[in-house]
């Protein structure tokens, strides 16, 4: 039973300089198709569950203008919810306004997910985000007027950035005090400006020690329940939890993965055929074998790993017949406490290359 459905909305007022998700420039022109084709292909796929979790991603969902945005939302009204949803809105912080947030609140939405990326400005224009720091707190106090669950995203390892240029942004949130938090390593993908710039990853001693920084500092004040993300007790991310839990959900929008029946699939990310409703679909078919794979690979990322009774429930296979497993157990990399496996937490840096063994 699918219950959760992702939206993508490539949109974006600037292209930073890291990025390769699949966006395109605002350009008011194309919106009014957009969202025509999204509400066509919505309503010729979705099957009338009751969903858990709504994620409007992109992209830039926030650099819609108020009509775009209320359009978007009648679309949504498509959808049946659970009355113990949790509904997630991407917002960039230059695009945060009084009324932005009335009508997210106005149409159910309660979570609202923030990239900051850095408090710095000097990295702030290293990776091309469009605002200065000095707004950001008056914008955090502004959506905590409305909104009890916020997440921030941070990104670290940037070129020349040190242990204390982090540890000040580490401060800064916590100080901004918001109930989750998601941290990531700057990867150099091709295709983005720093590619092209030749800029390389900074010295992997130091991104290890920033990573321990990171878990050093939130510690005390949040849980870390995946590699990359912290939460306060409740407040994690019920939507992540389904890509992590290998569980179904759909994907709507240019380049948009779902997940249904066994099939992984992939939308078109060329933003014409989406226009004309040609959404020429990358389709995986999963064996079982494969959807064990990806239930590996996906349930290790989470701190508390796999439960046992879970994984025979799915796949009627104990999941200690494995001799891989048993051997990464007895190796140390992995710990069974009899109810879950999970990484140890003194390889969960190098989890990467655990999951390469296990696979
Ligand atoms: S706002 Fe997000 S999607 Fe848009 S260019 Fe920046 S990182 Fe990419």
């Amino acid at each position: 039973m699918v219950k959760s459905v992702y939206i993508h909305i490539p949109f974006c007022k600037t292209i930073c300089s890291y990025c390769d998700f699949c966006k395109v420039f605002y350009n008011k022109k194309w919106i009014n198709d957009y969202l025509d084709s999204l509400e066509y292909e919505i309503k010729n796929n979705y099957k009338d569950e009751e969903l858990k979790t709504i994620y409007i991603g992109g992209g830039t969902p926030s650099s819609l203008n108020i009509e775009e945005l209320n359009k978007l939302f009648k679309i949504i009204k498509i959808f049946k919810i659970n009355k113990d949803y949790e509904f997630t809105i991407e917002c960039n912080i230059e695009d945060i306004t009084e009324e932005k947030l009335k009508l997210f609140k106005y149409n159910n939405v309660n979570r609202i997910s923030i990239g900051i990326e850095s408090f710095n400005d000097k990295y702030l224009r290293f990776l091309n985000r469009n605002y200065s720091s000095n707004i950001i707190n008056d914008k955090i106090n502004l959506v905590k007027k409305y909104f009890n669950n916020i997440n921030i995203d941070l990104i670290y390892a940037l070129k020349d950035q040190s242990l204390e240029d982090l540890q000040n942004d580490l401060d800064k949130i916590i100080n901004l005090d918001v109930t989750h938090v998601s941290c990531y390593s700057l990867m150099i993908e091709k295709n983005t400006k720093l590619y092209i710039d030749n800029i390389k990853n900074i010295d992997s001693e130091l991104d290890y020690k920033m990573y321990e920084l990171i878990f050093n500092k939130f510690n005390d004040i949040y849980d870390r329940y995946e590699i990359s993300n912290y939460s306060k007790k409740g407040f994690e991310s019920k939507h992540n939890l389904t890509y992590w839990n290998n569980e179904k959900y759909y994907g709507f929008g240019l380049g948009a993965s779902g997940y249904i029946n066994n099939i992984r699939y992939t939308n078109t990310k060329n933003l014409t055929k989406y226009l004309n409703r040609n959404y020429e679909k990358e389709y995986e078919t999963l064996t079982k074998k494969d959807k064990i794979k990806y239930e590996l690979i996906l349930g290790f990322r989470k701190i508390k790993g796999i439960n046992i009774k879970e994984f025979y429930k799915k796949y009627k296979i104990d999941i200690l017949s494995y001799q891989n497993i048993n051997n990464l157990i007895k190796q140390g990399y992995l710990i069974n406490d009899n109810e879950n496996i999970y990484i140890n937490d003194k390889y969960l840096y190098v989890s990467n290359d655990i999951l390469v063994k296990l696979i």
